[in-house]
């Protein structure tokens, strides 16, 4: 019978419980791609403490924000309504201030 690996759960069970958050895993390891840093998984605490952390909230906001600019095209999820309110803000001023507009 195969030895199951506990960490290998815990690592994908913390990617759902976190799934705003910027990790990504390997099945035994759990990285936060924003702060191109592996999170220790031995302890829940540990990776609520990196997400608390001001540095970790900068990078990610940082790679939100890029994301938001490169990928602009993509259908606001429901996650970001703001922003996708904010694009349709934006949007109608181009249309209502556009020169083509009868
Ligand atoms: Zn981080």
């Amino acid at each position: 019978m195969p030895k199951v690996v506990k960490s290998k759960s815990k690592a994908n069970f913390y990617l759902k419980e976190f799934p705003n958050e910027t990790f990504k895993s390997d099945g035994e390891i759990l990285f936060c791609s924003c702060c191109e840093k592996a999170v220790s998984i031995n302890h829940r605490f540990l990776v609520s403490q990196h997400i608390s952390t001001s540095k970790h909230q900068q990078n990610r906001d940082r790679k939100k924000k890029f994301q938001q600019n490169f990928l602009n095209s993509e259908p606001p999820t429901s996650s970001n309504n703001l922003s996708a309110f904010n694009t349709d803000l934006c949007l109608m001023s181009i249309q209502e201030y556009s020169p083509t507009k009868p």
